[in-house]
């Protein structure tokens, strides 16, 4: 039977960890397992308890991050510190259930990925949920990767995947794209939402907007030819328009009329423009950040 390395990312988790390890522990008896805490420079004690918990335990294994660098950073950390064939993904709050463990492992002698995926979002507030699979629909529309709805980043992979994930070194990364898009075969699991137990989400409905943004942009560069397209489809409005003002002009003279008409039109299109500029701002902005080089993640302390 093979080790399992856990990778768990962490901010400010204190009140969710002791609680996590025993469940864990509970269900992967037959399992030989370690767990990688990622500290993601929590504010609150989370840093003492992982510390409490590597002093307690052989399977415990942690890095700690300088400051807060986000989940993304937790995970591509988390990942590159594990050193098992098989790892395991998951949160500490315990939303995904450490029960599917066992399982998973029977469905990985068949596939490369086991991933899992809510058939609810239960106990999610109706607008979150609402603009959740918004983005969905339009995220499938123009990028050319999958993104399944309602998937989780619980999941056990292969080394064979941690390493292809490894290898997309991007600073910006939007993990649920980078899953999809480095491939192989991946077998759903699904489950009920569950509502976390302590502590509280550490989205704001900004953030997740600004993330949304944030996996369009890492993986299409769609918006760039809509905007493209929009200002050809203007430009051939106004060549026609040009036509018929300079006709009219020619054969019933010049009136100064229609303010509210061109007023409206400058509005409408220097709207347009602002909008395209700023899209193509997104991108420079990723291009920026990128060229930079910096790591994704600094460590400050680990096991
Ligand atoms: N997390 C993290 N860094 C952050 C925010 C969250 O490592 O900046 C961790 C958090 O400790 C948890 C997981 O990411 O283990 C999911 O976070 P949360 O439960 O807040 O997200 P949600 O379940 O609402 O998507
Ligand atoms: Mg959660």
């Amino acid at each position: 039977m093979k080790t399992l390395d856990i990778v768990v990312p962490c901010y400010n988790e204190e009140e969710m960890l002791q609680i996590f390890y025993k469940e864990v522990s509970d269900n992967l008896k037959n399992i030989k397992w370690n767990v990688i805490f990622v500290n993601d420079g929590s504010n609150d004690n989370t840093l003492e308890v992982i510390r409490e918990l590597e002093n307690s335990y052989d399977n415990v294994k942690y890095i700690s991050f300088s400051r807060n660098f986000g989940k993304e950073s937790a995970i591509y950390a988390g990942l590159d510190y594990s050193t098992e064939d098989y790892v395991v993904l998951m949160d500490a709050d315990l939303q995904d259930p450490p029960s599917l463990i066992p399982k998973m492992m029977e469905y990985i002698k068949e596939y490369d990925i086991v991933g899992t995926r809510r058939v609810t979002r239960k106990g999610e507030p109706f607008i979150r949920s609402f603009f959740a699979r918004l983005f969905y629909k339009i995220a499938n529309k123009i990028t050319k990767i999958e993104l399944v709805d309602g998937a989780r980043d619980f999941r056990l992979m292969k080394r064979e995947v941690v390493n292809a994930i490894l290898d997309l070194k991007e600073y910006n990364r939007f993990s649920k794209g980078i899953f999809q898009w480095v491939g192989f075969e991946t077998k759903w699991l699904e489950y009920e939402n569950i509502e976390r137990q302590k502590g509280e989400s550490s989205w704001s409905f900004w953030e997740l907007f600004k993330y949304s943004i944030e996996g369009i942009v890492s993986f299409t560069t769609a918006p760039l030819h809509i905007a493209t397209i929009t200002g050809i489809f203007f430009s051939i409005i106004a060549f026609l328009a040009i036509i018929v003002i300079v006709i009219k002009t020619l054969l019933f003279g010049e009136h100064v009329e229609g303010w509210p008409s061109t007023v409206s039109i400058i509005l409408f299109l220097s709207g347009i423009q602002l909008f395209a500029a700023g899209i193509i701002g997104e991108y420079l902005a990723k291009i920026y950040l990128e060229s930079k080089k910096r790591p994704i993640y600094i460590i400050k302390e680990k096991d």
